[in-house]
């Protein structure tokens, strides 16, 4: 399988959509995007160009062919691939349709790897709202498939990530030696609709909300050689725990669960780097420590120089080469 094959030398960017025509067809009226912008300051005009831009980035992240090239002018050597949850996630359907939509996204995913096994690797996707399914399907993905993980969503079934629902599947991935790599599927709250707050700040608040849900509940005490990954730098929970620490020393019901305190909870977890802000990465790995943070573009809609990135966030050689390529080596077992 495509894991055995010798890896582009290149910088490993851990955050990298694609889509399946076929499913997107599917999910395309259930996603943020696509919904009309319930704002009326926003032209009809701006509707159209931001229905136009979709279709664009749809076509873009449609291809695991001609990607390599701009990967090559971005300086990535390998993609670990996702499907963009914010478009094509099938938690909202029942939990057959779910799985077949999963499995087909994998087995493409999959396809792509092995056609350019020296720059790809992937997450796989699974219905997670349908727990048992997940689990079968986790095992098909990194099994039968070599996927390296897999990705899911910081919600399902309206359920926090860390609901005792999902502990088989926490167990299962721990037994596999499956890394997690969690991304919003985008917060339909009706709060975040206008100005794209659903983007702005509802992404960052949902992954404030999956770490808070695996410490609470204990997932990394349960199930200690889990290797979980947040997107987007972890939102907004590194740059808040003082909040949790305080929660954490005065008021006992909130550790029931938990260990340690947050800030040695967040030491645990991986991160990308995509904050889209120097100082902040700069600030992430003080707080989390430099072997934490991987380099993550969020392809296509991301940074198109994302190792330049790295390379100005003030950080010694050492650092930048580890956020690029070295981390990411370790979380994936390479
Ligand atoms: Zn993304």
């Amino acid at each position: 399988m495509a894991t055995g094959t010798q890896m582009h030398q290149g910088a490993i960017d851990i955050h990298a959509h694609m889509l399946v025509p076929e499913i997107f067809k599917l999910t395309k009226n259930y996603g943020l995007t696509s919904r009309p912008i319930e704002n009326e300051a926003v032209s009809e005009e701006l509707e159209r160009s931001n229905a136009e831009r979709q279709d664009r980035m749809a076509e873009i992240s449609y291809d695991t062919v001609n990607r390599v090239k701009l990967m090559d002018e971005m300086g990535v050597g390998v993609q670990v691939l996702t499907c963009s949850l914010v478009h094509q996630c099938t938690y909202w359907m029942n939990p057959e349709d779910s799985l077949r939509c999963e499995q087909l996204a994998n087995n493409r995913m999959a396809e792509a790897i092995k056609a350019s096994p020296t720059r790809f690797r992937g997450f796989g996707g699974v219905p997670l709202h349908a727990p048992m399914l997940a689990v079968q399907e986790l095992e098909r993905a990194v099994g039968e498939l070599g996927l390296s993980g897999l990705q899911i969503a910081t919600s399902a079934a309206g359920k926090e990530i860390g609901h005792k629902d999902f502990h088989p599947f926490w167990a299962k991935a721990e037994e596999l030696g499956a890394v997690i790599y969690v991304h919003p599927a985008g917060n339909h709250d009706a709060r975040f609709k206008p100005y794209f707050q659903w983007n702005s700040i509802g992404q960052s608040f949902e992954e404030a909300m999956a770490i808070a849900s695996l410490m609470y509940e204990g997932i990394l005490d349960k199930f200690p050689k889990l290797k979980v990954c947040i997107s987007h730098g972890g939102g907004y929970m590194p740059f808040n725990f003082g909040r949790f620490n305080r929660n954490w020393l005065e008021k006992p019901s909130t550790r029931v669960n938990m260990k340690q305190p947050p800030a040695d909870f967040l030491k645990m977890l991986w991160y990308d780097s995509c904050l889209y802000d120097a100082g902040l990465v700069k600030r992430l790995v003080e707080i989390v420590g430099e072997d934490r943070i991987m380099l993550g573009s969020d392809y296509p809609v991301g940074d198109r120089k994302p190792v330049e990135f790295i390379r100005s966030c003030g950080l010694t050689t050492q650092q930048g080469d580890k956020i690029l390529r070295g981390n990411a080596e370790t979380f994936l077992g390479l």
